[in-house]
């Protein structure tokens, strides 16, 4: 198991996803486990989801309004009731000097003490986890940590027309990596982690097989960690940044 700061040191983590659903995807069951424990979890979603596949039905036009409720629906689920959206365009999301300082900007006003993110590199293993948007967002949010986040010399007009502080984030959770260091039992928190990718009805409400789909995963995440039999993990590559 990687170093990691104990979740008693931890009163605030942010977590920056591309898209509405990647973070319950990802790590929902480990963030019912910190919001249980009485940490304050952010989300920041870069885009509103608005190239997602939907039902036809659907006016291409409603679809962000409908994705961000689904999302902030799916949040209530794992106790999380602070849920910040950038409205990115969905599918086109670079790693631009903008995409960084809209970052730092959040990490600035949040000031966690632990981020949650999609890996930048491509996971040959897992191509739904290497979406262009979640690598883009990846790296810009690991470039907002360090150093834009920390360095007051960084996007000067945060300090100086925003009144934002610089801040240092510790440490970093990766999630989608190819080589994961840490593995978080979630099994207690499962139904919840379900209940939120349920909310996300526009995307998981045809998937019949849905939570047979995340108990094989999650299993094959436990397995990988040395956790029992029978249990289910989360896995992240965690990162500190001193
Ligand atoms: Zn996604």
């Amino acid at each position: 198991m990687a170093d990691v700061l104990d979740d008693a040191e931890i009163a605030r983590i942010l977590a920056i996803t591309a898209h509405p659903d990647d973070v319950d995807f990802a790590a929902a069951g480990t963030i019912a486990r910190w919001t249980d424990a009485g940490i304050e979890v952010i989300y920041c979603v870069v885009t509103d989801g608005d190239a997602g596949e939907l039902d036809e039905d659907v006016p291409r036009a409603d679809v962000p309004a409908l994705r961000r409720a689904e999302q902030v629906a799916a949040a209530k689920c794992v106790g999380v009731h602070d849920v910040r959206f950038l409205g990115y365009p969905d599918g086109r999301v670079e790693a631009t000097l903008d995409l960084r300082r809209d970052l730092a900007r959040v990490i600035r006003q949040v000031r966690p003490d632990r981020v949650v993110c999609p890996t930048p590199e491509r996971n040959y293993a897992r191509m739904p986890a290497s979406h262009p948007d979640h690598r883009a967002v990846g790296s810009a949010a690991l470039d907002a940590v360090y150093p834009d986040a920390r360095n007051p010399f960084a996007f000067p007009e945060l300090r100086d027309r925003e009144d934002l502080a610089p801040w240092t984030v510790p440490e970093v959770w990766i999630s989608g990596s190819p080589s994961p260091t840490h593995f978080v039992d979630v099994t207690a928190t499962f139904s919840r982690k379900i209940a939120a990718l349920r909310a996300h009805e526009s995307q998981t409400g045809h998937v019949d097989d849905l939570e047979e789909r995340i108990r094989g995963w999650l299993g094959h995440a436990a397995a990988l960690g040395g956790l029992p039999q029978g249990h289910l993990a989360e896995a992240f590559q965690i990162l500190q940044t001193a």
